[in-house]
C-alpha cells in the first residue's frame, strides 16, 4: 500500500509543526507549505527523521501546484496571535480568502480531503455561553481583530462553497485558545507572555482585570482532535478546545505558582474587542469523533513551562557557546 499524503499549509508554524509530526507517525508523506511569516523551518527541522517529510518555502496567496496524489489538504496557514494579526493585517485576509481559494482548488484537483483551520474568534465576543457550533457569533468586523476573525469566517463561507457546489470533500475545525511546545516566546499571547515574564523573574502583564476568561488546550489535545475529524466523514464546523475556563488573572497566578514567581502583577489596557468570555461546547465532537480532552490545564501548563525552561538553558548555552568561540 503506497503512503497516503498530506499537504500541511503553515506547516512550519506551531500547530501545523505538531499535525505534521503527527501525520508522519500515523503513516502520511508530509509535504509542509509555509512562508515562515511566523513560522520557522527550526519547527521542523527534527521531522525527516520521523518518516517522508518535505518542506517547501510557499506563500499560499500566490497560486499553489503540487504534482501527483494528494489525499488530504490541512490549511492550517495563517498569523494566529492577535499580535502578529495586528501587525499582518492585509497578509492575514489574504491567507484566509485567496489562500483558502487556493487550498481548496488543490483539494478539489486531487480528490483529497480538506480540513480548514478555523478558531473559537469566529463567535468573537460572544453573548451565549458556552459556544456551541450553532452559534452564529458576536463579530466587530471593523475593529481590529476584524481582520483574522472575517477572513477565518469567509474561509469557512468559501469551504462549504466548495463542498456544496464542487463536491469537495471538506471539515471546519473551529480551534480554541491551544499552548504547547514551539509556541514563540514572542507571539504576544497570554499563556507564552505570562512563561516568558514569569521565568525572568518579571511582573506578568495582565490585561484589564483579567477577569476574561479563555479556556485553554494542550496541543497534543487539539492534534488528536483535528486526526480524527480528518478520519471522519464530519463537514462540522466541530469545536476543539478544553472546556476547563479560567479567567486571565488566575492564569497568570497559575504560571507564577508553576514557575515558581512572585513578582506582582502588572494591570495593562485591556486590548480592543478582547472577547469577555470563551468556552467550548464540546458535545458535538464527543458525540460524533468521541474525542474528550485529556491533559487538564495544569498538567498541560506545567508541560508547556517545562519546554520554555528547557528552550531558555538552550539558549543560555547557545549565547555562552558563541561568546566562548569569539573570545577565542
Ligand atoms: N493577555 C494578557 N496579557 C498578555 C497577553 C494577553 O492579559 O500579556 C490577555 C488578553 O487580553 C486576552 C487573554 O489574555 O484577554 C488571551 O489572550 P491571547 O492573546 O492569549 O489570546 P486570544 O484569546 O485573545 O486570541
Amino acid at each position: 500500500m503506497p503512503r497516503p499524503k498530506a499537504i500541511v499549509t503553515g506547516g512550519a508554524g506551531f500547530l501545523g509543526s505538531h499535525l505534521c509530526e503527527r501525520l508522519l507517525r500515523e503513516g502520511y508523506s508530509v509535504l509542509c507549505l509555509d512562508d515562515f511569516s511566523t513560522g520557522s523551518p527550526a519547527n521542523v527541522a527534527h521531522l525527516p527523521e520521523h518518516g517522508p517529510f518535505r518542506l517547501i518555502r510557499a506563500d499560499v496567496t500566490d497560486f499553489v501546484h503540487v504534482p501527483g496524489e494528494v489525499d488530504a489538504v490541512l490549511h492550517f496557514a495563517s498569523p494566529a496571535s492577535p499580535l502578529d494579526y495586528l501587525r499582518m493585517p492585509i497578509e492575514t485576509l489574504k491567507v484566509g480568502s485567496i489562500g483558502t481559494l487556493h487550498t481548496l482548488g488543490l483539494a478539489k484537483e486531487k480528490r483529497a480531503r480538506f480540513l480548514l483551520a478555523s478558531t473559537s474568534e469566529a463567535y468573537g465576543d460572544p453573548q451565549v455561553h458556552p459556544q456551541p457550533e450553532t452559534y452564529w457569533g458576536h463579530v466587530n468586523p471593523v475593529g481590529p481583530r476584524g481582520v483574522y476573525d472575517e477572513a477565518k469566517r469567509f474561509a469557512e463561507a468559501m469551504t462549504m462553497a466548495y463542498r456544496r457546489a464542487e463536491g469537495v470533500d471538506t471539515a471546519i475545525v473551529r480551534i480554541f485558545n491551544t499552548h504547547g511546545p514551539r509556541m514563540r516566546r514572542g507571539d504576544g499571547r497570554a499563556v507564552p507572555t505570562f512563561i516568558r515574564q514569569a521565568l525572568a523573574g518579571e511582573p506578568l502583564t495582565v490585561a484589564g482585570e483579567g477577569g476574561q476568561t479563555r479556556s485553554i488546550q494542550y496541543v497534543d489535545d487539539l492534534v488528536e482532535g483535528c486526526l480524527r475529524l480528518l478520519g471522519s466523514t464530519l463537514a462540522g464546523p466541530v469545536n476543539i478546545g478544553n472546556p476547563q475556563e479560567i479567567s486571565i488573572i488566575e492564569l497568570a497566578a497559575t504560571v507564577q505558582r508553576l514557575v515558581g514567581s512572585d513578582e506582582p502583577v502588572r494591570h495593562i489596557p485591556r486590548p480592543e474587542d478582547d472577547p469577555t468570555v470563551r468556552r467550548p461546547d464540546i458535545t458535538l465532537a464527543t458525540r460524533e469523533l468521541g474525542w474528550v480532552p485529556r491533559i487538564d490545564l495544569i498538567e498541560g501548563l506545567r508541560r508547556t513551562v517545562d519546554w520554555f525552561r528547557a528552550e531558555a538553558d538552550r539558549c543560555a548555552a547557545a549565547t555562552d557557546g558563541s561568546a566562548l568561540t569569539r573570545a577565542v
